[in-house]
């Protein structure tokens, strides 16, 4: 699950929160970052880390949130 986005790394850019699927992250538009804006809806794929040219974002292992299918797993 999104852990945090460090402010001070951070550079405005916005692809994180054009590559996040679950519309997890918003750019704070007054301040110039990305901000956490849904927490919760988080499925830990790491595309936005990945992406972040920055590597202004983490993503917790602990806090695991497998995308959820109408099976169940
Ligand atoms: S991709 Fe990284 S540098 Fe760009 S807005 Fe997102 S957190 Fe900031
Ligand atoms: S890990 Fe995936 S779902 Fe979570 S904020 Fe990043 S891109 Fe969005």
């Amino acid at each position: 699950m999104i852990d945090r986005i460090d402010n001070k790394l951070c550079n405005g850019c916005g692809i994180c929160a054009h590559t996040c699927p679950m519309d997890v992250i918003r750019m704070d538009e007054k301040a110039k970052k990305a901000k956490i804006a849904y927490p919760n809806d988080c499925t830990s794929c790491a595309m936005c880390e990945k992406d972040c040219p920055k590597h202004a974002i983490y993503i917790s292992p602990f806090e695991y949130r497998p995308y959820p299918t109408s099976f169940g797993v």
